[in-house]
């Protein structure tokens, strides 16, 4: 098949935000569905060719002023991992692709994020099974790799939505279970400002990446304007848009989040809801699209379909 044809039929004034979060150096069996520097390569090749990558900022200014290109594209990353200074920049540099990082402030020159304490810590693990009955979980084969990631996807998605200081304990209690060098996956400050430096852009995405949807509206106002002021303070430079953590309507966001990002002084807000942005999409609550595929066809169909899906235009609040 022609991709170039394929390629045309995409509509003219639709813009596709990418989400990533990491780019690995080689291939995790823990982490799987992450990209490795040439996976990330190519995706970056395909954008190259095939689209018209554009800095979030600038992609929204000309949304707003009916310039949007054809073909436009923003890639993003949430968290705020080292990785995306040492394996995503140079791809990034070489492709000449602007990109936005979304940064979880208390993890800079901080402790990992609980999901990747979960994994490191089955990494590490010395025993075929981790029995977690004592703290009302289950029992878990983890002889092999692929117990291991299946045991590390359950737990993931069993403590998710924990109350914020039982999932600590949780997580812990299950970190304890190994005994392992804890290194920091996340960037450090310096890291940050290399970043900023060689043009990348840095967006807010809270201090400590809670479920916002859960806490009080003065907990989640703090969290949201501190991450924004301290990476202001660390760089500089005004921070203008946010990713909201975990990114889902109504399970980790609502209506009140989205007027405090609006009252703390945003441009823009971003979602993990599939689809893709037109002019009178929300700006509050942009929809994005994980890419995936082993191939370079089911890449940019997969990408061809996120375009034709608007996302949460129609959705509203309870
Ligand atoms: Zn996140």
């Amino acid at each position: 098949m022609c991709l170039s044809r394929l390629i045309s039929v995409m509509t003219e004034s639709r813009l596709s935000i990418l989400i990533y979060h990491r780019v690995l150096d080689r291939f995790d069996y823990l982490r799987p569905d992450e990209p490795v520097r040439e996976d990330f390569l190519w995706h970056m090749s395909l954008l190259s060719r095939y689209m018209n990558p554009l800095s979030l900022p600038e992609a929204l200014l000309r949304l707003s002023e009916d310039r949007l290109p054809g073909r436009a594209v923003c890639v993003t990353f949430d968290d705020g991992y080292a990785d995306n200074l040492h394996c995503a920049l140079p791809v990034l540099e070489r492709c000449n692709i602007p990109a936005t990082i979304f940064v979880a402030t208390d993890f800079v020159d901080g402790e990992n994020m609980w999901n990747d304490r979960i994994v490191e810590t089955l990494r590490y693990l010395r025993s075929d099974s981790l029995d977690l009955r004592s703290l009302g979980l289950s029992v878990y084969l983890t002889a092999t790799k692929e117990q291991r990631y299946n045991c590390s996807m359950t737990l993931l998605s069993e403590i998710k939505y924990k109350p914020l200081k039982e999932r600590e304990h949780l997580v812990s209690s299950i970190e304890s279970l190994a005994q392992h060098k804890r290194e920091t996956l996340m960037l450090s400050e310096s890291n940050l400002r290399t970043l900023h430096a060689r043009g990348v852009n840095i967006g807010a995405h809270t201090q400590s990446h809670p479920i916002l949807s859960e806490l009080s509206p003065e907990d989640s106002y703090h969290e949201i304007a501190g991450s924004k002021q301290w990476l202001e303070t660390s760089l500089q430079c005004p921070v203008e848009h946010f990713a909201y953590p975990n990114g889902r309507l109504h399970d980790d966001y609502t209506d009140k989040q989205v007027k405090q990002v609006k009252q703390i002084g945003f441009k823009s807000a971003l979602t993990t809801e599939y689809g893709a942005v037109v002019k009178n999409s929300d700006l509050f609550q942009l929809p994005r699209f994980t890419p995936w595929g082993n191939s370079r066809l089911l890449f940019l169909l997969r990408l061809l379909k996120s375009r034709y899906v608007l996302g949460l235009k129609k959705r509203r609040f309870p």
